[in-house]
């Protein structure tokens, strides 16, 4: 998509700062931290939203919750724990749609999120 602009990270045309990428997805860290680790993974096809997920779609999302577990253990959040959150549409907080999977840490987190 040339206006989505996680695909233009995808493509490098925009810097990013890479902590991990494969031939299915990339992670970078968010250019606004919520926390002291804050990483989205971004699948490599264009999909909006969650909404968009097909049968076809079920590997890669597999594929994705186990990047979640190197990306911890990369950022060394492994152990303590982390918060992985995937926003959905306007009501739950989505700005750019590519779906992503944000991965956050170093900090306690709470509940309910806002
Ligand atoms: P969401 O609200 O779930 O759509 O999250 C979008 C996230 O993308 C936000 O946390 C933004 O800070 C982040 N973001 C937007 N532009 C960039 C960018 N160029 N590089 C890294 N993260 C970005």
């Amino acid at each position: 998509m040339s206006n989505c602009i996680f695909c233009k990270i995808i493509a490098r045309e925009l810097q990013s700062k890479i902590v991990y990428e494969d031939d299915i997805c990339m992670a970078f860290d968010d250019v606004n931290p919520q926390a002291p680790v804050h990483v989205l993974i971004v699948p490599r096809e264009h999909i909006p939203t969650l909404n968009d997920l097909t049968g076809n779609h079920k590997e890669m999302l597999g594929h994705l919750c186990m990047v979640v577990n190197k990306v911890a253990e990369i950022k060394k959040i492994k152990e303590r724990g982390f918060r992985v959150a995937i926003n959905c549409n306007p009501a739950g907080g989505q700005m750019v749609y590519h779906l992503h999977v944000h991965v956050m840490g170093g900090r306690q987190m709470t509940w309910p999120p806002g």
